[in-house]
């Protein structure tokens, strides 16, 4: 089982990101993983856009989240 953490921005996207690997997978040639992924922590990103809404043009402004038309 490999450890996961999620972030979490303000859209409410989350981007869930590798924080350590089990003995399987640091022993597997291309560190993959056949059991169950356990997500150990989640971080609230407070004030902070994904990156995908950032490359879509959105931006937070006075906790408020913008798009240009
Ligand atoms: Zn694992
Ligand atoms: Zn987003």
């Amino acid at each position: 089982m490999c450890d996961f953490e999620e972030f979490v921005f303000e859209c409410q996207h989350s981007v869930i990101k590798l924080k350590s690997r089990c003995h399987f997978a640091r022993n597997d040639p291309n560190h993959q993983c056949f059991g169950v992924k356990m997500l150990r922590e989640s971080w609230r990103q407070d004030g902070q856009l994904c990156d995908n809404c950032l490359a879509n043009g959105y931006h937070i402004q006075n906790g408020v989240i913008w798009r240009r038309a």
